[in-house]
């Protein structure tokens, strides 16, 4: 059985102000019976970890370098996340992929680096619009799994987010039979390249768009075991509504 987890993303949101959202949420979750994780701007990691503890609150980080340390001016590596109190790193976002030229190899290498380090990882894929409407999403989600995830890892340090291009901070999502069809094509691929074992309990989340009030019907659709939410988690409100529906 898989353990539900709701993962928040705030992007380049967040001054310290915003961790008044942390604590409202510890107050209406007290003892949440999924997993949570909230990725906030880099600067705010450690004083979120202060923020949640006592909490099963977790922290993720929203990228890593594939290097441990070096001359990289502006980034962070997976040891320093994890130096940080980070527990997981988000990684191959799409805007990751569009602002910063990311591709399925950066992502591996990435990967590989934040598992060495010991944290989870949550690796997004998903298609364009353009790829959507050319019938090619399933080819595109094979190639960006093939090319992103690295040949070893578990069920418990890693987790897929489905988040097709065009549904983030869009307002528009796809059909539930259009997620269906894509999270039980990510498990059929799962299964087949790490094994049953492995591949029926990685976690797989869909992400674009997701908000309390359409909550309930994607996490009914088969294979949708949580959420990566981006907008809908920076308010404690939303996000709590999110959390419920998935509780
Ligand atoms: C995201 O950025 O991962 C995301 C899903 O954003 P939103 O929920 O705002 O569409």
């Amino acid at each position: 059985m898989r353990r539900k987890l709701a993962a928040g993303n705030w992007k380049m949101n967040g001054l310290s102000a915003q961790l008044a959202e942390i604590d409202a949420l510890r107050t209406a979750h007290p003892d949440p019976s999924v997993d949570l994780v909230i990725a906030p701007p880099a600067t705010l990691i450690s004083a979120m970890v202060v923020s949640a503890a006592d909490h099963p609150l977790q922290v993720a980080g929203q990228d890593c370098h594939a290097s441990e340390s070096g001359p990289h001016t502006g980034d962070i590596s997976a040891p320093m996340l994890k130096d940080a109190g980070a527990s997981h790193v988000i990684l191959g976002h799409s805007e990751r992929r569009t602002d910063h030229g990311e591709d399925d190899e950066d992502v591996r290498a990435k990967a590989r680096a934040a598992l060495a380090a010991d944290l989870k990882v949550i690796i997004c894929i998903g298609e364009s619009l353009e790829e959507r409407e050319a019938a090619n999403t399933l080819e595109i989600i094979a190639g960006q799994l093939a090319g992103s995830l690295p040949d070893i890892l578990t069920a418990e340090n890693t987790v897929i987010a489905y988040e097709p291009i065009w549904a983030i901070g869009t307002g528009k999502i796809p059909t539930l039979d259009q997620i269906g069809e894509v999270h039980d094509y990510i498990r059929s691929k799962l299964e087949a390249r790490y094994g049953a074992g492995v591949g029926r309990g990685i976690r797989i989340l869909y992400g674009g768009s997701v908000k309390p009030s359409n909550a309930d019907d994607i996490f009914a659709v088969s294979n949708v075991d949580g959420a990566l939410v981006g907008g809908a988690s920076l308010k404690a409100a939303d996000f709590s509504g999110i959390i419920t529906a998935l509780e």
